[in-house]
């Protein structure tokens, strides 16, 4: 496989603690991806950003609140070598981009790893401005002129790089949408070559691919129109369409998404987890009401970790000792890891015990007495609201006396930052920083500062159980539980993202609260629910020593937690999901697109703007129900027709079908076919009735019209129909 095939776009790359251009899971899951594509050797070129300042360096003070700082990243002391991207001549490549009518110029690191190569472009040189040597200082800047002019680097300057470089990637994958104008560079660089607008969306659709993280559309990046027009309003015309086509691929709701504008450029898009893929669907049928939540275009493929860097030493060691000798190749194979069961259980039990005790003394928890050894709770994230830190404190007296039984000694430790401009965010942390003072809590509350890669591996190797507590559904897919399951620490979570697939009933513990209620009430529930775990099954579990001086059946539960999580949650198996279901189509529909000098593109582009131009004149104008022969068992037989009236759009180029709700999440389609042709452009079109009792069909029935064509990569490419 030639090199370059893949490209990959992220805002932020989490390789190790020591390059610290990474905020949370978004970057976390893009380091994790770039390891593992290195190690199945699969070609990926990574584009992104290197932070001068990365993101800040936390300290909470004395009165519990966060202060940032922001020494320059030290290049020298990343464990992973960044060296000079060189033009031809040898000398620093220097990528030019306009934004907002200035020159801003950036050149390049880039980092190998095996077979994968990642570029971070950076603004921080000689030429520019001070203004502009300061645009790729830090991630995620709240400044909104900043976060555009980066993202407008990322995906525009990120594009030029790669053509600098002569990489033609077969497949651009935008890892989110920061990276979204990646797609307005690639259709001005086939404009240039003479290539028509609609052919160059075409073309650029076809081989770019889009993942999206974010459940909640006020977590999507958007900017106001007139911003784009300040920002990008000179580069319209290179384009080759006019504004208000430019803009109509990501405006909605009068401001400019790059969740829209990515969704407008890509033929997969795909959510992080099964149940964020149903979210995105709901969230997306808002700017797509022809098309019913299930039939909206969006897959998931559910995130995994890297094993290799989020495993202990000692239980590396462990494994090495215990399953096949190639383990760490083949982490997706479910018997490589059942041989986690014969593991002796002192065996486990004491590599546990050794990260567990690394972690108390390099993080410096201070227990409440020397010589006991307490079941520790971990809980370590962004301190985003949404991920409900301080549930678990819903009932002061209720959480001492669970967590100060002299018999049974419980301790939580928290870490994590909260963004900057986040106050809720960091008023979280100043709580608990309030709260492990109070006697009742001393030595059982503990807050970690400055959670990185580096706290990160600590506390999933150490701590006993994770504890995962955010608002359904907004965890999209959540990743540190997965590292925890891996080293033998038992999940306890909210069923949302990863957890509702991983989740088996024996391999950890389930918040399960109704999610319909309002937000109060859903914490009172999860939290009570959290409590009664803990108090009747967490805790009770953890001390049950019997005659060994190991809770047997506690060691159990690591095992049937690492053997069934352990095998699907890891980016081996998520790549080659990637690889599977989303790379390779997107390659061979990217290739077709472009053959021939790009010939489908073209007839596709002048397809669906003829489709778009006619379809106002596409009506359902009558419906009948005709009985027909045969059925049984409630079960009767009917016969749909339709009048439809289709204008200038010929017959072939739309499906009919009677569509329903089958009862439960689902729906029903039944496909009607024209039978004659009452004048030009009007058509009758018949179809049975669905194989599904009647009264289920008969409660919830309509019939659609949609414009179909073969190459188009799903059925709802055009997000256009019509109802009756
Ligand atoms: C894994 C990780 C995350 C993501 O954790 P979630 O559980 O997905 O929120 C965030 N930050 C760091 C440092 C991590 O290692």
């Amino acid at each position: 496989m030639p090199n370059g095939e893949v490209a990959y776009f992220s805002a932020e790359f989490g390789l190790d603690e020591s390059l610290p251009i990474y905020s949370g899971g978004l970057g976390i899951l893009a380091g994790d991806h770039i390891k593992a594509a290195a190690d199945l050797n699969i070609p990926l070129t990574g584009v992104g950003l290197f932070y001068k300042k990365g993101y800040f360096q936390q300290q909470i003070n004395e009165s519990g609140w966060q202060q940032q700082h922001y020494p320059d990243v030290d290049r020298k002391a990343s464990i992973y070598p960044l060296q000079p991207v060189m033009d031809a001549e040898e000398r620093p490549i220097i990528i030019d981009v306009t934004i907002a009518g200035r020159q801003v110029h950036a050149t390049a690191w880039c980092i190998r790893l095996g077979s994968v190569t990642l570029y971070l472009l950076s603004t921080d040189v000689d030429a520019n401005s001070d203004a502009d040597r300061d645009l790729t200082n830090t991630l995620y800047p709240s400044h909104p002129d900043v976060r555009i002019s980066q993202e407008i680097m990322l995906g525009i300057g990120g594009a030029r790089l790669l053509a600098a470089l002569g990489i033609q990637p077969a497949v651009w994958h935008m890892n989110e949408g920061h990276s979204a104008f990646l797609a307005f560079e690639r259709i001005r660089m086939l404009s240039a070559e003479g290539v028509p607008f609609e052919t160059a969306l075409e073309a650029v659709k076809a081989s770019t691919v889009f993942t999206t993280h974010t459940p909640v559309p006020a977590g999507h990046d958007v900017f106001s129109i007139g911003m784009i027009d300040h920002y990008l309003g000179s580069y319209y015309w290179q384009l080759g369409a006019d504004r208000a086509r430019i803009l109509s691929l990501g405006e909605l709701d009068g401001v400019f998404n790059m969740t829209r504008l990515a969704v407008s450029s890509s033929s997969k898009v795909n959510g992080v987890s099964k149940l964020h893929g149903e979210v995105t669907r709901e969230l997306f049928h808002r700017w797509m009401p022809h098309i019913p939540i299930p039939d909206i275009p969006v897959d998931s493929v559910t995130n995994g970790v890297h094993v290799g860097t989020w495993l202990a030493d000692g239980i590396k060691k462990l494994y090495d000792k215990h399953l096949v000798p190639d383990w760490a190749f083949r982490t997706q194979e479910p018997q490589v890891w059942a041989a986690v069961r014969d593991i002796p259980a002192h065996e486990l039990w004491e590599e546990h015990q050794q990260a567990k005790s690394v972690m108390v003394q390099q993080l410096g928890l201070a227990l409440a007495s020397p010589d006991e050894n307490p079941l520790i709770i971990g809980f370590a994230r962004r301190f985003a609201t949404y991920k409900r830190a301080l549930l678990i404190f819903s009932d002061l007296e209720r959480l001492a006396r669970l967590l100060s039984d002299p018999e049974r000694p419980v301790c939580l430790v928290f870490a994590g930052k909260a963004h900057p401009a986040d106050e809720p965010g960091k008023e979280l942390i100043r709580k608990i920083v309030e709260l492990s003072r109070e006697e009742r809590f001393k030595g059982r509350v503990h807050i970690v500062e400055n959670y990185a890669m580096d706290k990160a591996k600590k506390l999933v190797q150490g701590v006993d159980v994770w504890l995962n507590t955010p608002v359904k559904p907004m965890e999209a897919s959540g990743t540190s539980g997965q590292k925890a399951a891996m080293n033998g620490v038992i999940n306890c979570s909210v069923l949302d993202g990863w957890w509702v697939e991983g989740y088996n009933g024996r391999n950890g513990w389930a918040i399960d609260g109704d999610t319909s209620g309002d937000p109060d009430q859903q914490a009172q529930q999860d939290s009570d629910m959290l409590y009664r775990l803990l108090e009747e099954q967490i805790i009770p579990l953890y001390y049950e020593r019997g005659d060994t001086a190991i809770p047997t059946e506690w060691v159990n539960m690591m095992k049937e937690s690492i053997c069934s999580l352990t095998p699907v949650y890891n980016t081996h198996r998520m790549v080659s999901d990637y690889w599977n279901q989303i790379y390779v189509p997107a390659m061979a529909r990217g290739r077709r697109f472009a053959a021939d000098g790009l010939e489908i593109a073209s007839r596709v582009g002048a397809y669906k703007q003829f489709i778009r131009d006619n379809w106002s004149a596409v009506h359902v104008k009558k419906v009948e129900l005709l009985d027909a022969d045969g059925g049984s068992n409630g079960r009767q037989k009917s016969i749909f027709r339709a009048e439809i009236a289709l204008g200038a759009i010929w017959s072939k180029d739309v499906r009919v079908e009677a569509v329903g709700s089958d009862g439960r999440s689902g729906i029903w389609r039944s496909k009607l076919e024209p039978v004659h042709q009452l004048t030009a452009g009007q058509f009758v079109y018949e179809g049975a009735s669905p194989d599904i009792p009647i009264d289920v069909w008969r409660a919830n029935v309509n019939v659609r019209v949609t414009p179909i064509s073969p190459d188009f990569a799903n059925d709802f490419e055009l997000e256009l129909g019509a109802w009756g």
